[in-house]
């Protein structure tokens, strides 16, 4: 039986999310309380700049407070555990956000790790790590949860489920795993370690790939009518690598006439073809990042002032 897989189209869902985010912010403007959303840019990494604008444009759409501090390349950690007190203790800041990656100089984990865990929009405190691993309300990291919103909203099983997660990083395999099993999938994690990769992503009914090398995960290593989530973005420019990737796709190669490269996932665009259902590079998983955050800085507003029972 050969099915048309679903693309599950998180520029959709991510549209849903911020009308709901909006609805609620409306709602607690409504009663004086005002989220608001502080973002740490440090330099100038256009990267970090491209990203930082959009979220604080989408602040801006959803009725969120937002302010941008921009320090310098050369500010020290001191200085940078200064500004961060300084947000953790003022009452219009829910969300604090510190854009990575930071000057080598800096000391990060200290930093993400004096950030109040109550105002932790990115769900990387060690705090939050526990809550979401004891399913107390906490924030969790916006991917992961980007991930099960698609999920869920695509009305998709998880429960009994075989996840199979291939990279664990603090960000994105480990969170992604501990929310599957959270949903009651039956989780294995893979990483670089991994003896017989195949085998396992072969058992997966879901398979979520975060890797961070292009295409990896082939065909062969899917079972046909499985879920694919991609969580990779890849940028590629050899032509002869998108030609391999993408053969016979003209939108493809005419972004990549235009901008000199194209964005592939960590998993084979070739595999989706056999797949029940899967995420898109781009316009899948990443798509969400944003929304998930404005969702989690109305979490934070709301769990600060005992609004919410929060989420895992
Ligand atoms: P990461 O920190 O580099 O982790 C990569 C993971 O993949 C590691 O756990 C690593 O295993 C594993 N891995 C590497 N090579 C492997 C191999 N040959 N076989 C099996 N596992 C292997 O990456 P990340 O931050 O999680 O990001 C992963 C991807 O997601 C990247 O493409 C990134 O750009 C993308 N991403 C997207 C979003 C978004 O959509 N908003 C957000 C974050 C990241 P070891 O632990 O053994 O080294």
């Amino acid at each position: 039986m050969n099915n048309t897989p679903l693309v599950l189209d998180g520029v959709a869902i991510a549209g849903q999310i911020k009308a709901e985010v909006a609805a609620e912010v409306q709602q607690l403007r409504a009663k004086g309380t005002t989220p608001g959303l502080a973002v740490i840019l440090v330099g100038h990494v256009p990267a970090s700049e491209i990203y930082v604008r959009s979220k604080v444009k989408t602040c801006g759409e959803l009725g969120i407070y937002s302010e941008m501090l921009t320090p310098p390349e050369s500010v020290t950690t001191d200085e940078m555990l200064k500004i961060v007190a300084e947000l953790n203790a003022r009452e219009d800041i829910d969300g604090i956000l510190i854009q990575l990656p930071l000057p080598k100089h800096v000391d990060t984990k200290r930093l993400l790790e004096a950030v109040s865990p109550d105002k932790d929009v990115d769900g990387f405190h060690p705090v939050n790590v526990g809550r979401l691993q004891s399913g107390q309300p906490g924030l969790a990291p916006c991917t992961p949860a980007g991930i099960m919103e698609i999920l869920r909203r695509s009305k998709l099983p998880v429960s009994g489920q075989n996840a199979v997660v291939v990279g664990r990083s603090d960000i994105v395999g480990k969170p992604a795993a501990m929310m599957l099993l959270n949903a009651s999938a039956t989780v294995t994690v893979c990483h670089s370690k991994t003896r017989d990769l195949a085998a396992v992503t072969r058992g997966a009914d879901l398979l979520v790939a975060a890797i961070g090398r292009p295409g990896f995960v082939t065909r062969e290593m899917v079972k046909p009518g499985a879920t694919l989530i991609d969580v990779g973005i890849n940028r590629i420019t050899d032509v002869a690598e998108v030609g391999r990737f993408f053969p016979n796709d003209t939108a493809r190669a005419a972004t990549f006439a235009k901008r000199g490269s194209v964005v592939v996932g960590d998993i084979h665009p070739a595999a989706f073809a056999v797949s029940g259902a899967y995420t898109p590079v781009p316009g899948g998983v990443g798509a969400l990042t944003i929304a998930m955050l404005m969702q989690n800085t109305v979490t934070a507003a709301k769990l600060r002032r005992g609004l919410a029972a929060g989420k895992s």
